[in-house]
């Protein structure tokens, strides 16, 4: 059974170890099975740069090399948690880096697979915030500070982060339709993939007459989620416990 298999928000931190292991046999008996692996965003609760020890998170970075080693082909893309994973990173876990939007070909029909950040337009503050982070500038100023430094800092922006999202109306942290339906038209697809608002769903929608396809993939806070294209070109979305 070779598929692809799309995950994202695993958000793999040290104090959440189940997680990681969870994620290791995740890779171990799904992923192994499946011919592509799409990783939309936010692997890790955060990274610091690929020097970042990543404490407790080997055997996960590990266990996806060796899955590539095997013939599994692994896409990454950065989340709003872990932009400044580097090529350093991407070669170490077998992954390829791939660009926020892009464009996959999924036996034959264009799927638009984003991390879903850029679609929370409402969220303004956020938004301002994105802007500075994803400012080249910015990360190779941040990328020349000592790792002690880069912890602060990193810990600081997660503590604002968090007392503002408890802040925000449900509604400001979902995607904002008007973005979503500009995101179709500007990439002229009628299928779309993306995480980050942690509401797993397949939205089926008319859009210019034609019917569009919005899925969104799961968190893994309480069990796994993941995505899964068949051969036959249905989705479906899983939980993996
Ligand atoms: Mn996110």
């Amino acid at each position: 059974m070779a598929g692809t298999l799309f995950i994202s928000d695993l958000h793999l931190a040290n104090d959440r170890p189940e997680i990681v292991q969870l994620f290791i046999k995740f890779l171990d008996q799904r992923a192994s099975h499946a011919s592509q692996l799409y990783i939309l965003g936010d692997l890790v609760e955060y990274w610091l740069g690929d020097d970042d020890p990543a404490e407790g998170l080997e055997p996960a970075f590990n266990a996806m090399k060796q899955c590539a080693d095997r013939g599994l082909q692994i896409f990454l893309m950065h989340g709003n948690r872990d932009f400044l994973m580097g090529e350093t990173f991407a070669r170490r876990s077998g992954c390829q880096l791939i660009q926020d939007p892009y464009i996959a070909n999924l036996n034959g029909v264009p799927a638009l697979l984003m991390h879903g950040d850029t679609l929370c337009t409402d969220d303004l503050r956020y938004q301002q915030l994105r802007l500075m982070l994803r400012n080249p500038a910015w990360q190779a100023d941040f990328l020349s500070k000592p790792l002690a430094e880069r912890t602060e800092m990193a810990r600081a922006l997660r503590e604002q982060s968090k007392d503002e999202t408890q802040l925000k109306d449900e509604a400001i942290m979902d995607v904002n339709p008007q973005a979503v339906n500009q995101a179709f038209q500007q990439h002229g697809v009628r299928l779309m993939i993306h995480g980050h608002t942690h509401r797993p769903d397949i939205h089926s929608f008319e859009l210019d007459q034609e019917s569009v396809q919005r899925i969104v993939l799961g968190d893994w806070y309480n069990s796994g989620s993941y995505l899964e294209l068949a051969p036959d070109n249905s989705f479906s979305l899983k939980a993996f416990d």
